[in-house]
């Protein structure tokens, strides 16, 4: 994936609170366009992998419940300089420090419960749309 890519997922909370369809709407409005999108569920054992970084953590165990409990969306955005202005579009970690017009700051509920995903490094975002979609080179 080249470096003007980022990878997302809307997490449950935020599909389960039927915050998707304005959640996108932002994205877009952003500059940002989808270049391959699917409704999908992780198992346990899928979002621990796709959050291994963190195992070590207290919260671990609880953020796999999170993940494997309710629908997502993953999405792979494109735009100039995707990870840094999509990690800028979503907010903090915490949505309490999140800044105004940021998308957790307005659909987040709690730090474990913060309503999207961005990738944080080029790297990662090619790690990560590989983890959810196989066929990459075909757009
Ligand atoms: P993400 O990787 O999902 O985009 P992030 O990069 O902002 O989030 P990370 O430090 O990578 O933050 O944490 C991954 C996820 O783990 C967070 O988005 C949140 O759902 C959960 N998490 C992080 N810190 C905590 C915490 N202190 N307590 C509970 N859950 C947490
Ligand atoms: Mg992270």
């Amino acid at each position: 994936m080249a470096t003007n890519r980022t990878f997302t997922m809307i997490k449950p909370d935020a599909t389960g609170a039927g915050h998707t369809g304005a959640i996108l709407d932002k994205i877009i409005k952003a500059g940002f366009s989808i270049k391959a999108m699917k409704y999908t569920r992780l198992s346990a054992e899928r979002a621990g992998q796709f959050y291994a970084v963190h195992k070590e953590r207290p919260f671990y165990s609880d953020l796999v419940d999170y993940m494997s409990g309710g629908t997502i969306v993953a999405a792979i955005l494109e735009k100039n300089n995707a990870v840094e202005d999509f990690r800028t579009l979503i907010g903090a970690t915490n949505p309490e420090e999140a800044a105004e017009g940021t998308i957790r700051k307005l659909f987040a509920t709690s730090i474990a419960a913060n309503a999207v995903h961005g990738s944080d490094s080029d790297e990662n975002a090619q790690i990560e749309g590989s983890f959810f979609f196989s066929d990459l080179e075909k757009f």
